[in-house]
């Protein structure tokens, strides 16, 4: 009979109760993403096994689980020599002459009557013995068969890599700023995959952007709650903000006024909903706002740790993640966002804290960002 084989980074490096934390959280994101198929979930000494008809449906959804690492289909059979023969010789059969092979025995229990050395020679010999054109290669082989000795015996020849990471939602959370960019789908999906729970917030500046810019950032969330399970998106109105700073501040200290209200704004919308930290997309030097100086005054702005999980990659690295995860043909449609709008002439690139604080002295702050928090829609997707 045909499994899969679920491995997951637990036993490289987790201990003690983390570990129970970590296997708990595991296998409740997988049976939320197998929900409507049908199977059964099995274990035997530590190790997680799927019984499914739908084998590879339900492979390629549990790859996509943040903290399996590795996912591989293998025969199971009685803990019985001549069974574990007759299951290896016609995993070696099924592949080409041609090839090279090596066993590998791992024996879980070691009451089995024979240690893993002696095993795998045996296995060796009756797969040698019984194919033709296939042969042993310690070294490089191109199967490596692993048999793994537990209750029941499990044989496999491949491994597949699954996503890596974290279980969802064990790390905290952070109210990820979520733009219709190439860059925040990116760092949200790096934060989710290190297990931190994402909320999304979107400034919308109605009616200097429009509701096909909003429903960009809404179809990037949705692609996001793809991997996540579900995520809420927040859609904050900025227009008010943006009018009093263009009204009230000098003209090139918009861009990083408007970033430090952005600030201000996520860490009211984070306090409301008790969500720990700020993500954004940012990356050092990637355009004149995103200079150390800019990032250091806008950090100033907030009252909980500010993420950015890019802040040391180069955009083409970026632009490869966001077509892997499938955000980029999204991102990449040309809706304005606001931004673009209030651009001044010659923004300043490196801020002084000391200047803006005084600017900012005009704004009526605390009630502009009271006003926003008021007004936001939340989205479930
Ligand atoms: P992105 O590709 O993510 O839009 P970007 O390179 O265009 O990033 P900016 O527009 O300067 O850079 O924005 C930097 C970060 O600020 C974004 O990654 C995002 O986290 C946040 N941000 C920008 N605009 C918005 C918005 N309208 N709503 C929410 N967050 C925003
Ligand atoms: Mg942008």
């Amino acid at each position: 009979m045909e499994l899969l084989l679920i491995k997951y980074a637990s036993e490289i490096f987790l201990k003690g109760q983390n570990r129970g934390r970590f296997e708990k959280k595991l296998k409740e994101n997988i049976k939320n993403v197998l929900k409507g198929e049908e199977y059964t979930f099995k274990t035997d000494q530590n190790r997680w096994f799927i019984e499914t008809e739908n084998l590879s449906s339900v492979k390629e959804k549990v790859k996509k689980v943040f903290g399996v690492y590795e996912v591989c289909v293998v025969k199971k059979t009685e803990r019985d020599i001549e069974k574990i023969k007759e299951a290896a010789l016609s995993i070696m059969l099924e592949k080409a002459s041609g090839t090279t092979f090596k066993v590998i025995t791992k024996r879980a229990d070691k009451k089995f009557p024979m240690n893993s050395m002696e095993f795998s020679g045996l296995l060796g010999a009756h797969i040698l013995r019984n194919t033709e054109g296939i042969t042993v290669d310690i070294k490089h082989p191109d199967f490596p068969l692993e048999v793994e000795i537990r209750e029941e015996a499990y044989i496999y020849v491949s491994k597949e890599k699954a996503i890596g990471g974290m279980p969802y939602g064990i790390n905290g959370s952070t109210m990820l700023m979520l733009s219709g960019g190439i860059d925040s789908p990116v760092a949200g999906f790096l934060m989710a995959k290190r297990g931190i729970e994402i909320h999304s917030v979107y400034y919308h500046s109605h009616p200097y952007t429009s509701e096909r810019a909003k429903d960009k950032v809404k179809e990037l969330a949705s692609i996001l709650a793809g991997y996540t399970g579900k995520m809420y998106l927040h859609v904050m109105p900025f227009t008010e903000i943006q009018m009093e700073i263009m009204d009230k501040c000098p003209e090139n200290e918009l861009t990083i006024i408007m970033r430090r209200f952005m600030m201000k704004c996520a860490c009211a919308l984070a306090d409301k909903y008790n969500i720990q930290s700020v993500t954004t997309g940012e990356s050092i030097g990637q355009v004149a706002s995103q200079t150390m100086e800019a990032l250091v005054v806008s950090d100033d702005a907030g009252d909980r740790p500010v993420f950015r999980p890019l802040v040391a990659m180069d955009k083409v690295d970026i632009m490869e993640i966001s077509e892997w995860i499938g955000t980029y043909e999204t991102s990449i449609l040309p809706y304005e966002d606001c931004c673009t709008i209030f651009v001044p002439k010659h923004p300043v690139t490196k801020p002084k804290l000391k200047y803006i604080l005084e600017h900012e002295k005009a704004l009526d702050s605390d009630a502009l960002v009271a006003r926003a928090v008021e007004g936001t829609e939340v989205f479930e997707l």
